[in-house]
C-alpha cells in the first residue's frame, strides 16, 4: 500500500471524469444558443475545493480554451505544474508584484491607471508584453471601472506599448435571480462599452456569463463565458436545478466511524453539553470537525450518512471530531465509512443541502474544506 496514505480516513474524492462531463454541459449549453463562445474554466480559490492543479489539467484536455484564477498565487501554482495554456486573473490584486503577473504569463483584468504603468514597465523590464483583459463594474459595485470611466482609460491603455488589450469584460450581480431586469441592465452596460471600443480600434473579446447566466441567458455568452460552481457539478441555486440536471457533482467528502458506545437518558455529549441523550441512545464518533471545514453551525441541523441511513450529528462539533446518534442504525460500527457530502446507498446530502444547514451557500461549503482533508 502507499505509504504516503495518512492514518485518518477523512477524505475527500475528486471524480475528474465528471468534472469533464460538466465542462461538456457548458459547450452544450453553448451549442444548444448557437453561440461560439470560448470557455474559460474557472480554478480559482484552488478550483473550488477541488484541488487546483488535477482540475486544471483535466479542464484543459476536455477543451477548456483558457483557465481563470484569482490570484496571481494561484496562476503561479499552475505554471509550477507545467500549465502552459492561457490564464486569465480575475482579482485584481497584484499592487505589489506587477513582475510576477509578466513571469507568470497571467493575462489579469485591469482597472486603475498605475497598475497600466506598473504592469507596462514590468514587462518592457522583461523584453515582452502583457496582455490584458479591461474589467467594467457595470452593477457588482466591487472591481472595475464604471462606464462613464472607460473612454479615458481606453485612452490610456494605448500610450502603454507593451500593453494589449485581449479582453473586455464585466461580472454579474444577480444572474441567479428570477427578475432579470439588474442582469439585463449590466448586458446592456457592457454592450455600450463594447461598441465603444471596437469605434476605437481595439478588438477584445468580450466575456460576461458566470454558471447562472450560461444556464438561463443565452444573449449573456458573447465572446466568451467563464463558468465556475457548475463545473464542480452544482448550480449556483437550487430553483436552477433542472438546468443543470446533466451536472454531475465532482466532489464526495467521507470519513469513518473511530468509536461507539451506548449511553443512557440523559447523557450529555460534547462541549456544552448541549445535546442530551433522551432515551438509551449509541453514539459514534466521526474524525473530523470545524478544523476540517465541517462547520460548527451545522449542529442542529446536519445528517451524515451510515449505511445508506441518515444520521443526524449530535452534540458541538468539535474542531477534529463530531458525534451522531446512529441509536437507529442497527449494526453501525467503528470502521464504517461515513459520507459527509455524496452518495451512499440511495441516499445522497448535495452540497446545497449542507449549505442549508450551515446558513450559507454551496460555493462556500466547497471551498472551506480544509487543506488537511486529502483529496484522492
Ligand atoms: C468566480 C467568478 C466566476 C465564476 O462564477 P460561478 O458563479 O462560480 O460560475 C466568473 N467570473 C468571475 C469574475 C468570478 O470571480
Amino acid at each position: 500500500m502507499n505509504e504516503q496514505r495518512p492514518a485518518r480516513a477523512t477524505a475527500a474524492h475528486i471524480d475528474l471524469a465528471a468534472l469533464a462531463n460538466n465542462l461538456g454541459v457548458v459547450r452544450a449549453a453553448l451549442d444548444r444558443a448557437g453561440n461560439r463562445s470560448a470557455i474559460i474554466a474557472t480554478v480559482k480559490a484552488d478550483a473550488y475545493g477541488h484541488g487546483a492543479v488535477r482540475s486544471a489539467q483535466t479542464l484543459v484536455e476536455a477543451g477548456a480554451d483558457a483557465l481563470g484564477v484569482a490570484l496571481v498565487d494561484e496562476g503561479a501554482e499552475l505554471r509550477t505544474h507545467g500549465i502552459s495554456g492561457r490564464i486569465i486573473q480575475y482579482g485584481g490584486a497584484f499592487s505589489m508584484r506587477h513582475d510576477l503577473v509578466v513571469q507568470n504569463r497571467l493575462e489579469p483584468f485591469v482597472f486603475r491607471r498605475e497598475d497600466l504603468e506598473a504592469l507596462d514597465t514590468a514587462a518592457r523590464t522583461a523584453g515582452t508584453q502583457v496582455d490584458v483583459h479591461v474589467k467594467v463594474d457595470t452593477g457588482m459595485g466591487r472591481i472595475g471601472l464604471l462606464p462613464e470611466d472607460v473612454s479615458a482609460f481606453f485612452d490610456a491603455l494605448a500610450g502603454f506599448s507593451a500593453l494589449r488589450m485581449v479582453g473586455l469584460c464585466s461580472h454579474f450581480a444577480n444572474a441567479d435571480l428570477k427578475d432579470g431586469a439588474m442582469t439585463q441592465a449590466q448586458e446592456d452596460r457592457l454592450a455600450a462599452v463594447a461598441a465603444l471600443a471596437r469605434s476605437r480600434g481595439f478588438n477584445p473579446t468580450v466575456h460576461l456569463a458566470n454558471s447562472a447566466a450560461i444556464l438561463l441567458r443565452p444573449t449573456a455568452h458573447l465572446d466568451a463565458v467563464r463558468p465556475g460552481i457548475m463545473l464542480y457539478g452544482v448550480v449556483p441555486a437550487r430553483h436552477l436545478a433542472q438546468h443543470g440536471a446533466d451536472l454531475r457533482p465532482v466532489l464526495s467528502w467521507t470519513t469513518e466511524i473511530i468509536h461507539v458506545k451506548q449511553v443512557g437518558t440523559g447523557t450529555p455529549i460534547s462541549y456544552g453539553s448541549r445535546w442530551i441523550a433522551e432515551r438509551p441512545s449509541v453514539i459514534a464518533t466521526l474524525p473530523v470537525g470545524y478544523a476540517d471545514g465541517y462547520a460548527r453551525n451545522l449542529f442542529g441541523h446536519a445528517r451524515v450518512l451510515v449505511r445508506g441511513q441518515r444520521a443526524p450529528v449530535v452534540g458541538t462539533i468539535c474542531m477534529d471530531m463530531c458525534m451522531i446518534d446512529v441509536t437507529d442504525i442497527s449494526a453501525a460500527a467503528v470502521g464504517d465509512e461515513v459520507v459527509l457530502l455524496g452518495a451512499q446507498g440511495s441516499e445522497r446530502i448535495d452540497a446545497e443541502q449542507l449549505a442549508e444547514w450551515s446558513g450559507t451557500i454551496s460555493y462556500e461549503v466547497l471551498c472551506r474544506i480544509g487543506k488537511r482533508v486529502p483529496r484522492r
